[in-house]
């Protein structure tokens, strides 16, 4: 069996939803030890209150385990729904009519939105999907208060289920008085990301970020991209993110489903191109909801993210209500470590078009043409804000990039990172003592062994903690005098 279920050297990075089937610290350590790197809480469901008590539970999990977990804290955006209703699902039958009350309390009869304005974005002719799509309606009539619509197909509608309006021009606000809200908690936490759902343009995005640095956060934004008209402005939205998310569940309602493969591939290579981490989202395992093993289908949909480039790949309702929840993560792992071991690379370049022209960003390149080249176990990238493990990254190195940093929330910002291993270690005045507390740090983690080869990406002089300018080629032990007997033979003068 040449598939661990440890994260090992897994290069591609596990997210999982938190939901009532993995809140218990049992199953969390289960789901961590068996590959999750970050959590997602998202925000459509839950309180603060249970949120605060499920960040503190990941924090601690995080502290006895000795690795980091990022926590991915998701807005619900401008995301319409039915609104709660008592008792049993509604049933529709073909061309069925259905009553939306709009602004006001349904009466008998009607049902409910929580979107005060689908009277005014709605005209006849519009289709309106419910349910991710499973029941269609077309819109017959729209008058203040109400909207009449015909389905298209039978199904059964149950509260707070999804509306989209694919085709419509949605008026609600970008970032919505809720979005708000979570978004001030959120930066209260200090959580390490922070999705926005439904981004329509990067606009949408920057008012998020001057949201969060009214409240001093730089907290890093991830757009999720599931409206057709952010696929088309995807280049300005990444410019403007930490990151994006493909998120397929609603981005299949909103375009047809057969566009989804292409354009999540589109948005894989333009994160690479800009140096961006893309995280592949939705219904990769789905059927380990209910079932300890996935279709072959599904094993193939995640495999192909993780060739795609895709740094992460997500679990949503698989460990938030399902079954298996720490199956989930780890049938992940093992798909992701056999295809990353076995396929032939099709995103591996490590010489990058130089669009920055940095100093870091030319040592960078040089640095992982040198780890080929002598073929080093490591890349090691010492990084105050995180920039050169994440350079590193973009060039996707055949080998892991250990990332060492003083900040412990640059620390945990890195766990969503393609190939990046984050360890913190305390502030150094020298090289010398940096390298004494990588040789421990290394060791203590069995990530590499004495007299393994490294590349090191440094900023000189160390007290000074600027930028990257220093590439240099180390044998582990060989400068602090460890225990052990070395192998120079192979070293030129
Ligand atoms: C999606 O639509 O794919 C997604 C990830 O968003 P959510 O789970 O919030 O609907």
């Amino acid at each position: 069996m040449d598939t661990p279920h440890s994260s090992a050297f897994r290069q591609t990075k596990i997210i999982a939803t938190l939901g009532p089937a993995s809140y218990s610290p049992k199953i969390l350590q289960g789901m961590f030890e068996a590959g999750l790197d970050v959590v997602r809480i998202n925000a459509s469901h839950g309180s603060h209150d249970k949120d605060r008590t499920t960040i503190e539970m990941v924090r601690e999990m995080a502290t006895q385990v000795g690795r980091p977990i990022g926590i991915l804290y998701d807005l619900q955006g401008p995301k319409i729904r039915l609104s709660y209703f008592e008792g049993d699902p509604i049933p529709v039958e073909p061309s069925e009519e259905i009553r939306i009350a709009v602004g006001r309390p349904p009466e008998t009869g009607e049902i409910g939105s929580d979107y005060d304005l689908l009277d005014k974005d709605l005209s006849p002719g519009d289709p309106i999907l419910i349910d991710d799509g499973n029941i269609a309606f077309e819109t017959i009539s729209v008058e203040k208060g109400l909207v009449i619509a015909r389905a298209a197909n039978a199904g059964l509608i149950h509260p707070r289920k999804g509306i989209n309006l694919p085709g419509s021009h949605v008026s609600a606000p970008a970032v919505t008085k809720k979005d708000r809200e979570d978004a001030f908690f959120a930066a209260s936490m200090n959580v390490d990301f922070i999705a926005l759902s439904f981004v329509r343009q990067s606009e949408d995005v920057l008012e998020l970020r001057d949201l969060l640095a009214s409240k001093g956060s730089n907290i890093p934004i991830i757009s999720k991209i599931e409206k057709p008209r952010a696929v088309e402005d995807i280049t300005n939205i990444l410019k403007n993110s930490w990151g994006a998310m493909v998120a397929r569940g609603d981005l299949g309602v909103e375009i047809p489903p057969e566009r989804v493969p292409v354009i999540q591939k589109r948005i894989i290579a333009e994160g690479l191109k800009m140096g961006r981490p893309i995280i592949t989202a939705t219904q990769m395992l789905d059927s380990m909801t209910r079932n300890p093993r996935p279709t072959r289908a599904e094993a193939s949909d995640v495999a192909n993210a993780v060739l795609d480039g895709t740094d992460a790949v997500m679990l949503s309702g698989e460990t938030a209500i399902g079954e298996y929840p720490i199956e989930s993560v780890r049938m992940m792992s093992d798909v992701i470590y056999y295809t990353e071991q076995n396929s032939v690379k099709t995103t591996n370049s490590i010489r990058r078009e130089n669009d920055t022209h940095s100093i870091a960003d030319a040592v960078t390149d040089a640095g992982c043409q040198v780890a080929q080249d002598v073929d080093a176990h490591a890349l090691c990238a010492f990084t105050q804000s995180g920039t050169t493990a994440m350079l590193a990254s973009r060039r996707r190195p055949e080998r892991p990039i250990l990332a060492f940093t003083t900040n412990p929330t640059v620390r945990d910002r890195l766990t969503l990172v393609w190939g990046v291993r984050p360890y913190q270690i305390l502030p150094a005045r020298t090289t010398d003592e940096l390298i004494e507390q990588l040789d421990k740090t290394i060791q203590a983690d069995e990530v590499a062994a004495r007299d393994d080869l490294l590349v090191l990406l440094l900023g000189a002089p160390t007290h000074r903690m600027g930028p990257t300018n220093l590439m240099l080629v180390y044998r582990v032990g060989s400068w602090t005098g460890l225990e052990g007997p070395h192998q120079f033979e192979d070293e030129d003068e």
